[in-house]
């Protein structure tokens, strides 16, 4: 079939499902149907990239020119690109088909995507639990057959969490790998782009069009890229898994545990041998990663001023009044309280106490990995410490929602690639497991995925 009928197929199933999901903010079927149609007739020269055709998704945290980009905000509700990020213009280039922008937590500070201006996300197994957040409308779009594979960011888990709650594979690269050109700004020492998709073969093919060198973003890492699909297979003799303690401890559902041993069962039946390790600084991951993450936050923010782009209130007083009243009629709860903490970290006086201690921490949390990487070729645990909750079931509750990525963050702290990976359903929710390997080791990561697809 054409990739035409492919995109008409979906976007007909978008039409007539996603009201119930709501996993998109923008559907551009016009300019998908056009692009298709360019993508079909390259096909027919037979000359063209495997994505060519391949309809997609971005999360609308990815500028893109033409078409609205709202990072789930209010304030960038009226947004649109001039350019295209350094990602969309990869896949474009590939031949990809752009189906629309997927819903996310307001600049992606979020474990549920109940920050959303445009509203919640339904979990497609579920539809009263969340699907995860913060690319949680890129989880859910891919669950739901909307598309074929979208993009995602993770910062602290936004990529791997969704991707456990609505059962599909989702890999965060290593930092500096695919590059931070226009992706919008949360903590750009941890914002990493990546990838959710059905299967970690499909995720290897896109990876590897969206990965590389960019100059234009300055923590772009210059090493070479593999071919990510020709290591699938690989035999998983001589692979050594770690398996640490503090990742199995109190705090995991015991479902959960029972599902990820059987994983783990698996990965022996095919020649990996498994040991347990220990990264003894775990517990303090959660801690620094809300002083570093809000640190960081505040200040990519700040460009927000009701001046440039983006919301602006009417009939400001003066300038100050500009500032006050554009941010504060802009920016949902969760964002300003993360300004309020990030602004307070780094202020004179609490520097030192906080955000300089959270970076030692930090120091102390990416040693903890090197340290195993000497023994072990990956480390494997729960990606969530439960399967997906219930809609509004932790929106009082801060502390509870940041416990969601006590697993994931570290990863992100350390700058390690991280892959969740869909295993034995609890209760009839998916339930994520997670590899993370040593810096640029992705293809390690897609080949024990695969393994077990
Ligand atoms: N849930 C974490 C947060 O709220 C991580 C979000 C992310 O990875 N973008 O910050």
């Amino acid at each position: 079939f054409s990739s035409r009928e492919l995109t008409q197929t979906l976007l007909d199933r978008i039409a007539r499902y996603d009201a119930q999901l709501n996993s998109f903010i923008t559907v551009t079927p016009e300019l998908a149907l056009a692009q298709a149609d360019a993508a079909d007739a390259l096909l027919t020269q037979g000359d063209c990239h495997l994505l060519t055709g391949i309809p997609i998704a971005h999360k609308d945290i990815f500028c893109t020119a033409g078409i609205r980009t709202s990072c789930g905000s209010k304030m960038l509700d009226n947004f649109i690109a001039p350019y295209d990020a350094t990602v969309v213009s990869q896949l474009a280039a590939a031949g990809v088909v752009l189906l629309g922008k997927t819903n996310m937590d307001e600049f992606a500070m979020g474990s549920s995507n109940e920050n959303s201006y445009y509203g919640a996300v339904k979990n497609p197994w579920d539809k009263t639990r969340v699907p995860g957040g913060s690319s949680g409308g890129s989880a859910a779009a891919v669950a739901a057959q909307f598309c074929i594979a979208a993009t995602g960011t993770d910062t602290g888990g936004s990529i791997r969490q969704p991707a456990a709650f609505c059962g599909i594979t989702g890999i965060k690269p290593t930092y500096g790998r695919c590059s931070r050109w226009g992706m919008i700004a949360f903590a750009s020492s941890l914002d990493q782009a990546g990838v959710l998709s059905r299967s970690a073969a499909d995720a290897a093919v896109l990876l590897n069009t969206m990965a590389g060198f960019d100059a234009r973003d300055s923590t772009s890492a210059n090493v070479a890229v593999p071919d990510y699909s020709a290591t699938l297979n690989n035999d998983l003799h001589g692979v050594t898994i770690g398996l640490p303690r503090e990742y199995f401890g109190a705090g995991l559902d015991n479902h959960i545990a029972v599902s990820i041993q059987q994983a783990i069962k698996l990965y022996e039946s095919l020649g990996a041998r498994v040991r347990d390790i220990s990264l003894p600084n775990s517990a303090l991951s959660v801690p620094a990663y809300y002083v570093i993450a809000p640190a960081e936050c505040s200040s990519n923010l700040a460009r927000y001023d009701g001046v440039r782009f983006g919301h602006r209130c009417t009939a400001p007083r003066d300038l100050n009044d500009l500032y006050c009243r554009s941010r504060a009629e802009a920016f949902g709860a969760e964002v300003k309280r993360r300004i309020m903490i990030g602004t307070y970290v780094l202020s004179a006086g609490y520097y030192d106490a906080y955000y300089l201690k959270a970076q030692q921490i930090r120091r102390l949390i990416r040693d903890d990995f090197q340290r195993a990487f000497e023994d072990v070729d990956v480390i494997l645990g729960p990606t969530a410490p439960t399967t997906a909750f219930l809609l509004g079931d932790q929106c009082d509750d801060p502390v509870a929602m940041y416990l969601n990525d006590i697993y994931t963050i570290s990863t992100n702290l350390a700058g390690l690639p991280g892959l969740s990976l869909p295993v034995a359903p609890v209760n009839g929710l998916p339930v994520g497991l997670q590899l993370v390997a040593n810096d640029f080791q992705e293809a390690r990561l897609l080949n024990l995925a695969h393994r077990l697809q």
